[in-house]
């Protein structure tokens, strides 16, 4: 765990998510600035800051398998997966995450 990562701290439970979906090594909640009637963030539980940060391709494999498993139970058959990589990407929290966005017609490009 790192002391000082908002997502870190979700899994400890000293700061309350509203939970979606929970296994050993994953968790998935909703996000507190919803861009869609459907947004959820799925982390890994151990902390890795970004996507470029990790060559662990077990906490990779765990993270995707994590969202088809969340998307399946929640019954989400088109939506959006988004990972930012970087400030610049749009990533504000730097604990890995990913972007779950449904339940609205999604354009492309992204903005
Ligand atoms: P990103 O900009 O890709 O790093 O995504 C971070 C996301 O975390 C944003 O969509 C925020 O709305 C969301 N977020 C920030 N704080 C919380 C929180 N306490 N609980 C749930 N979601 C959060
Ligand atoms: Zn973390």
């Amino acid at each position: 765990m790192a002391e000082n990562c908002l997502f870190c701290n979700i899994v400890a439970g000293a700061i309350p998510c509203q939970k979606a979906a929970e296994t050993e090594r994953i968790l998935a909640f909703h996000d507190i600035h919803p861009q869609a009637p459907t947004h959820l963030l799925v982390i890994h539980k151990t902390h890795t800051a970004s996507l470029s940060e990790t060559e662990d391709a077990t906490l990779l494999g765990e993270l995707m398998t994590g969202v088809r498993e969340v998307a399946s139970e929640k019954g989400l058959t088109d939506y959006r997966l988004i990972i930012n990589n970087g400030p610049q990407a749009g990533q504000t929290v730097f604990h890995l995450h990913a972007h779950i966005l449904a339940g609205r017609p999604l354009h492309w490009p992204p903005g």
